[in-house]
């Protein structure tokens, strides 16, 4: 896996409705592999291989969104006050960096809290909700705020820089969906000069309710589709065995069902055959919480065979990931032997 593609990626700003740099990262590295590229009005991109006729059209999609922060309200004071853009719970947020886009230039900032010192005995007991807490990017009024760039409406993700922590770890935010798109890219380019029919797709906001998947699988109209994702990876201390879902280094994470999806039979199939047959390491998905594009696409249409395969991450959702680059890497041989497998003419 080339590091330097996932860093890109993690460290690109791409709330849900503002994809724009990951997905000229995306267009970028797909530019010679692709026989058309195109954007659809929502955003989404989309990657077309076309093959020969008789395969069928598969339909891969990772989404490029990111949980992010939305700015409603501007104190008198300065302050900021917000709401998330998916789901991130207020627990892992007080006192992380933030990067806004401001009218003129990225905005940082800090998410504040009242200081402990003068918190009650219960208040210390508790978590915080969003509505507690607030950004403070260091303006002294809401007119130097304004004079920075704030406006309402204004969306900001987490400002961790990627780094790698040796041994093929490497940590950063968004690797929910960037690790996928990361694979996505890299399958789809093991592919170029194959006889198959694909269309790749960079989807549009899937952490605000999987809706730039649904209107793409209506327009890619694939007989198969395969949502590549980051999971959730709750192999760390304190979990009991049947909570680990997935751990890191254990391969490919196959859904078999979530709350969005029931895997198709013959897309699991395949993707357990395709990875037994090439000696791909797997493991299912054993906490079957949580919905990916899949959820919208398989209900698409008539109704698309679909599945699901997720590199497994901890602290999805949180200020930054860990990953191991092994499980990327497997991730894309798991998706390109899929796609080698289902295609019978
Ligand atoms: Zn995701």
């Amino acid at each position: 896996m080339e590091i330097d593609l996932l860093r890109r990626l993690s460290n690109a700003f791409g709330p849900p409705g503002a994809e724009e740099e990951p997905r000229g990262i995306m267009r970028e590295e797909l530019e010679d592999s692709a026989d058309e590229i195109s954007v659809d009005k929502l955003g989404n991109i989309f990657f077309h291989k076309r093959g020969e006729e008789g395969y069928p059209r598969i339909m891969l999609a990772a989404h490029m969104d990111e949980v992010a922060l939305l700015v409603t309200h501007i104190e008198d004071s300065g302050f900021l006050r917000f709401q998330t853009l998916g789901g991130i719970t207020s627990h892992v947020m007080p006192g992380q960096r933030i990067i806004f886009r401001g009218r003129q230039r990225p905005i940082k900032g800090i998410i504040g809290t009242k200081p402990p010192h003068i918190m009650t005995e219960e208040e210390r007991k508790k978590l915080f909700s969003i509505e507690e807490l607030f950004v403070d990017i260091g303006a002294g009024s809401l007119k130097e705020a304004e004079e920075k760039g704030c406006h309402i409406g204004m969306m900001g993700v987490f400002d961790v820089e990627f780094t790698e922590l040796g041994g093929g770890y490497v940590r950063g935010k968004a690797f929910d969906d960037r690790a996928g798109c990361a694979a996505m890219v890299k399958a789809f380019k093991a592919l170029k000069g194959s006889p198959y029919n694909l269309v790749a797709v960079g989807t549009i906001q899937e952490e605000v309710g999987l809706r730039g998947a649904r209107t793409a699988a209506w327009q890619a109209d694939p007989d198969y589709a395969l949502a590549i994702e980051g999971t959730f990876a709750s192999d760390v201390p304190g979990s009991k065995p049947h909570e680990i879902s997935a751990k890191l280094g254990g391969g490919p994470v196959i859904t078999i069902a979530d709350n969005s999806i029931i895997a198709h039979p013959k897309v699991l199939r395949t993707l357990i055959e395709a990875a037994e047959a090439e000696d791909i390491p797997y493991q299912f998905k054993k906490v079957p919480r949580g919905g990916t594009d899949a959820g919208a696409i398989h209900l698409t249409r008539a109704g698309i065979p679909s599945g699901v395969v997720a590199i497994p991450c901890r602290y999805i959702h949180g200020p930054a990931s860990v990953a191991h680059i092994d499980d990327i890497e497997n991730t894309a041989r798991l998706v390109e032997a899929f796609i080698r497998r289902i295609s019978t003419k």
